[in-house]
């Protein structure tokens, strides 16, 4: 295992998709679809999510294992504490285990409704750190595990230094690499995983890059996550606003410059928040020229002369 938490030392760009299980049956299979054709952009791995509550927890296992096993993609499963008794969790990692999937993303997740205090299931997990201690002492060393990170900071009121050791607790009970909350200040991530590996955290810390769709996305997310928004973004995007192709091409190039920043300062690992589409993911990989050729992706046969072909 630990394919994916290693590879950072190869200093070779990657990248990796997130997915989220679709509402409907006819979402699933478009998202089939596309998962199969982002399979040629070469991603690392593919990550799906697990709803707030377990909602359609089955839909993902069963994402996981078609993703794992029919599309060869390796695969990252979410597993959330909330909503999550013991049993269900253990459900789902035996799942994840047989369908070939060695790679789990342990999150504490989002409470099933936000106006709700969330109470840990009196038989489940309460942060993400129990959950990760769990599937080490049950699985060993079999799967790679993921946590979350924060470089904004995630829950209002904690101060900075608690959040940053509450991450390291993570680490120490066992998790192998970090993906982070979405952000578009490249100075504050890289001064956040700076902060990261002066506490002694050093596992990879793999950056959360949402591409721009729409403006209306871009502007609701960056709200929803509280990220700060370097005020050249808005300058060159509100006057576009109504124009998707060129919010489009104008959030390709801030996206381009942004993670180009990220590898230059040498973090070579690169994830992507697809929300299930694939146009504007794809536009920044093309603008980093990280989309490898058809020859990369899929080998060709070794030439054989012998056989005398173009006679
Ligand atoms: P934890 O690390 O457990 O932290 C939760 C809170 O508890 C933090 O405020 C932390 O500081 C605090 N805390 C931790 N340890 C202690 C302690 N010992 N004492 C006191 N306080 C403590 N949500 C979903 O529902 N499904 C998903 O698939 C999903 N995927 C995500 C993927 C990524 C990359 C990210 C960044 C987030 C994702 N989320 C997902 C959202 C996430 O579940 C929420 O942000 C959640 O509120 C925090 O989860 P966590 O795993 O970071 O929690």
């Amino acid at each position: 295992s630990a394919k994916i938490a290693e590879s950072n030392r190869l200093k070779k760009p990657t990248f990796s998709f997130e997915f989220y299980p679709p509402k409907t049956g006819q979402g699933v299979q478009n998202l089939y679809d596309r998962m199969d054709k982002m399979h040629g952009l070469g991603p690392q791995f593919i990550d799906i999510t697990w709803n707030a509550g377990g909602r359609l927890s089955n839909l993902t296992c069963e994402m996981v294992k078609v993703a794992q096993s029919v599309y060869g993609l390796e695969t990252c499963m979410h597993l959330t504490c909330t909503g999550m008794p013991k049993e269900k969790v253990d459900e789902a990692l035996r799942e994840a285990y047989k369908a070939g999937c060695t790679n789990i993303l342990a999150l504490r997740g989002d409470p099933p409704r936000e106006d709700e205090p969330w109470t840990a299931d009196p038989n489940g997990f309460r942060y993400a750190k129990d959950l990760v201690k769990h599937i080490r002492n049950t699985y060993g060393d079999y799967f790679d595990i993921c946590v979350a990170g924060y470089p904004e900071g995630c829950e209002e009121g904690t101060p900075e230094d608690e959040l940053l050791q509450h991450l390291k607790e993570k680490v120490e009970a066992g998790a192998t690499f970090i993906i982070t909350q979405m952000f578009y200040d490249v100075d504050i991530f890289l001064s956040w995983v700076q902060k990261c590996r002066d506490v002694g955290i050093t596992v990879p810390i793999i950056p959360g890059i949402m591409p721009i769709h729409t403006y209306d996305a871009f502007v609701r997310r960056a709200k929803w996550t509280k990220c700060h928004v370097p005020p050249r973004w808005y300058e060159l995007l509100e006057p576009v606003k109504n124009d998707d192709v060129a919010v489009r091409e104008i959030g390709r190039d801030l996206l381009v410059e942004m993670c180009q920043k990220i590898l230059d300062a040498g973090i070579y690992q690169l994830h992507f928040y697809t929300m299930n589409l694939a146009t504007a993911t794809r536009m920044v990989l093309e603008g980093l020229n990280l989309i490898p050729t058809v020859d990369q992706v899929h080998p060709p046969l070794p030439f054989r002369p012998s056989l005398g072909f173009g006679r």
